[in-house]
């Protein structure tokens, strides 16, 4: 069994992945994404008997950070993210209908800043951040005990957009290639979106058929 237990939520308007980690030996919770509907994550960390400790965002987007101050105001948990993305989608021309639209409030200011290669602890379980700069300047991965929460870096089959602010496609595939690329192919992946034709993948699996690895990478 892992030492981790999963439960991927989709929510907010754009159905984004939030991740609920905890470690099975402590029920210390980690939430990855906290993308809308800050009362059913509550819900499901009651349920699980679980104690949150960290609210961890893969970048700044406004759709990924929906729920950050509603949770942190509620769980009194700190908010962590690349220095790179904490603030850099504060002038974000969304947040406005965002907020009218689930009466939440956008915060873009983390309180943790994370730089590549840090180390969180969660109970027993040690988060590793890769810093994978190219959908956004701050963009991380998050590796736990073999499983690695991509964000919009990696997708099932694709990889997130470079044609928005501070994207970058030529970073996007240097991140791929030297920090993704090296994982052990039984690296679980667990994207940001469900965008691919099934929720989650290895990285094994990807190298085999994710476009971005093969076409630009494995055969430039
Ligand atoms: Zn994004
Ligand atoms: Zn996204």
């Amino acid at each position: 069994m892992s030492a981790i237990k999963i439960i991927p939520l989709p929510l907010g308007p754009f159905q984004v992945n939030t991740y609920i980690v905890t470690c099975r030996e402590t029920g210390q919770s980690a939430i990855i994404d906290p993308a809308g509907e800050p009362e059913t994550i509550i819900d499901t960390l009651k349920r699980e008997k679980a104690t949150p400790c960290l609210i961890l965002n893969t970048h700044g987007h406004p759709d990924h950070v929906l729920a950050n101050a509603a949770l942190k105001a509620a769980l009194e948990v700190p908010v962590c993210m690349h220095a790179e993305d904490s603030d850099f989608f504060s002038d974000s021309p969304e947040i406005g209908d965002l907020e009218r639209q689930t009466g939440l409030t956008v915060d873009t200011v983390a309180d943790r800043l994370l730089t590549d290669d840090d180390r969180l602890q969660l109970g027993a379980a040690t988060i590793q951040v890769l810093h994978t700069p190219g959908h956004t300047p701050g963009s991380c991965c998050f590796l736990v005990a073999g499983h690695l929460f991509t964000g919009d870096t990696l997708f099932v089959g694709d990889a997130g957009r470079t044609d928005l602010k501070g994207g970058s496609l030529d970073r996007l595939i240097r991140s791929i290639e030297n920090k993704l690329f090296g994982l052990a192919d039984d690296t679980r992946i667990w994207p940001g979106h469900n965008y691919g034709n099934r929720p989650t993948s290895t990285m094994g699996r990807e190298k085999i058929e994710n476009t971005y690895i093969t076409d630009f990478i494995l055969d430039p």
